[in-house]
């Protein structure tokens, strides 16, 4: 009997209605003989409007309280979820992070699963029912409620797929699978079968929004094959796995954007040793995600250090960065929010030196200007200004021919 693993987000049980109707497919997975456990995220917007209605009692809500009063909101999904199983006469259990053995550090609202134990979904298993969890959160060692941060819902399902050794866990969303681009911008985008970890990962982490990076990092480490699909109609969906893929190599498999930039230049600091470590240090040390870094060739002693940052984190970032550039003597610091990146993502592009050539080319047919470079062995990424992101994914999706995916 194969074990699988569901996970519906916010969208898919976003009303009583679209609850009966996940129920129903969770059924007939049971149906077919499969011991099912499913995850749940919040039902819509739930985890916003907790936060919005916690922002109206105070201005600074503390971690644990916000993260125990978020929990509630995949508590909700659960329990009807259970409840409308039973209905269809399916045997079905809730449990809480906590109570299906997610442990996990302190750190509030951005906690990392440290430990599993899965005996007692094991023993709900065995007595037949189908077990629900409630995504996102976890467990301290002290029994305080955690959040794994924004999104964390696809992480607790590979969590729990990878350590009940599943034979498959499939993350039920909005959207037909992983797409060659957002459709919104590439109406052509295409639904790709089978894509790697690893350009997943780089796709999420430019900005695909359809599954979370950390989830997608899990299952490359336990090798736990993902299928993303669709929870409104039967569609076949993406397998994001680790073995060979169907497409040949060497290919761009994907266009991924991010409108969440922001840049921040410090302009004439002196080229010496010992520079980028008293810039960036501070920075993670307060937690500032940094991104791309570019740093140009000094001249007369002095180079100009550019970076990016997610928008929220801009205010924060440029106050850590200012006194720091001050005391290092740097001419001045500007920054703004008018840029977005274009990647093309695919396994071995490095292979192929052409293809930084055309993403070049394409976008200087299209006048569009690249402020910033980088490059993984299986990524390259343009920053932009903002207002030219769409264009640049509508030209690269064409000219890497990603619109004549079969
Ligand atoms: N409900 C949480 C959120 O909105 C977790 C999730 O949806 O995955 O971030
Ligand atoms: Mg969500």
């Amino acid at each position: 009997m194969a074990l699988i693993v569901h996970k519906y987000g916010g969208t898919s049980v976003g009303s009583a209605e679209r609850i009966k109707k996940v129920a129903q497919r969770v059924k007939s997975a049971r149906d077919k003989g499969n011991r099912v456990v499913v995850v749940v995220s919040a039902m819509g917007h739930t985890t916003d409007e907790l936060i919005a209605l916690a922002k109206q009692v105070t201005d600074n809500p503390s971690d644990r309280e916000l993260d125990m009063l978020l929990s509630t909101g995949e508590v909700v999904s659960i329990t009807l979820l259970a409840m409308a199983l039973r209905s269809l006469g399916a045997e079905a259990i809730s449990l809480t992070g906590g109570q299906a053995g997610i442990m996990t550090d302190t750190a509030h609202r951005r906690a990392s699963i440290i430990a599993f134990e899965p005996a007692r979904i094991h023993r709900e298993l065995e007595c037949g029912k189908i077990v629900i969890v409630a995504g996102f959160q976890g467990i301290t060692e002290d029994l305080d409620i955690t959040t794994l941060g924004r999104g964390g819902s696809d992480t607790t399902a590979v969590a729990l797929a990878a350590g009940l050794k599943a034979d498959l866990c499939e993350i039920y969303t909005d959207v037909d699978g992983v797409l060659t681009a957002d459709p919104r911008l590439v109406p052509g985008a295409r639904q790709l079968r089978d894509i790697s970890f690893e350009e997943m990962l780089e796709l999420a982490q430019q900005g695909a929004r359809v599954m979370h990076p950390r989830a997608v990092e899990l299952g490359a480490v336990y090798n736990m094959p993902i299928m993303v699909r669709c929870s409104f109609n039967g569609r076949p969906g993406t397998l994001i796995h680790g073995g060979e893929l169907v497409e040949r190599k060497n290919k761009v498999r994907g266009i991924a954007h991010d409108l969440d930039v922001a840049k921040i230049t410090v302009q004439g600091v002196p080229d010496r040793p010992g520079v980028a470590s008293r810039l960036f240090t501070p920075l993670a040390e307060a937690g500032v995600n940094v991104s791309t870094i570019v740093q140009n060739a000094g001249v007369e002693g002095l180079a100009d250090v550019s970076f990016t940052v997610s928008r929220q984190d801009l205010s924060k970032a440029l106050g850590i960065t200012g006194p720091v550039a001050h005391d290092l003597g740097a001419r001045k610091v500007v920054s703004g929010d008018n840029v977005g990146k274009v990647s093309i993502v695919g396994s071995g592009i490095e292979n192929v030196p052409g293809h930084a050539a055309t993403m070049f080319r394409a976008l200087a047919e299209h006048g569009i200007n690249i402020e910033m470079i980088t490059t993984s062995q299986i990524r390259i990424t343009c920053v932009v200004e903002r207002e030219q992101v769409a264009r640049a994914v509508a030209a690269l999706h064409s000219t890497f021919e990603l619109d004549k995916l079969d």
